[in-house]
């Protein structure tokens, strides 16, 4: 489904990052984020290992790991909620935002509320000071809503 070869402007930000935390340039190291980059839409750890073992055998589950935690830190891998667990999806994104996630297909994307503030007000109407929120909405993607089959007769007026 996703692109075959990474996402360049991705790899290039996934590298500077871990340059700045003093990490060694690997050919694994490599591996992984050039898999990390193609992902097209969130993964999941099982995911992820399987694919970096498809282009090298030698890379463990542990590795690979390890590399998403720090690219986690990193803030460029973020930890979204799936249908079966936690996943995990490269983004780029540097502003406040959100992710909706299609319950169909998996795709993700980002978008970010008129007024944030909101949220932060509705938490002190009932006592707490709000320190940070994270909000992820599930729903349909566009593409998954044209393959909808036509649906029965609407339910009357609303
Ligand atoms: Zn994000
Ligand atoms: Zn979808
Ligand atoms: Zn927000």
């Amino acid at each position: 489904m996703g692109p075959r070869s990474g996402d360049p402007v991705a790899l290039r930000l996934m590298e500077r990052a871990l340059d700045a935390q003093g990490l060694r340039h690997t050919l694994p190291r490599r591996t992984i984020l050039e898999v990390v980059a193609a992902m097209g839409h969130p993964f999941t750890p099982s995911e992820l290992t399987e694919q970096v073992a498809q282009r090298d055998p030698h890379i463990g589950r542990a590795s690979v790991f390890r590399l998403l935690q720090l690219l986690r830190g990193c803030g460029l891998v973020e930890r979204l909620h799936g249908p079966d667990g936690e996943l995990y999806t490269l983004c780029l994104a540097t502003e406040h935002h959100h992710h909706v996630t299609c319950t169909v297909c998996g795709r993700t994307a980002t978008f970010s509320l008129e007024d944030d503030a909101a949220v932060g007000r509705a938490v002190e109407r009932i006592g707490y000071r709000m320190d940070h929120h994270v909000l992820q909405v599930f729903g349909v993607c566009p593409a998954c809503r044209d393959q909808e089959q036509p649906s029965l007769p609407p339910e009357g007026p609303r």
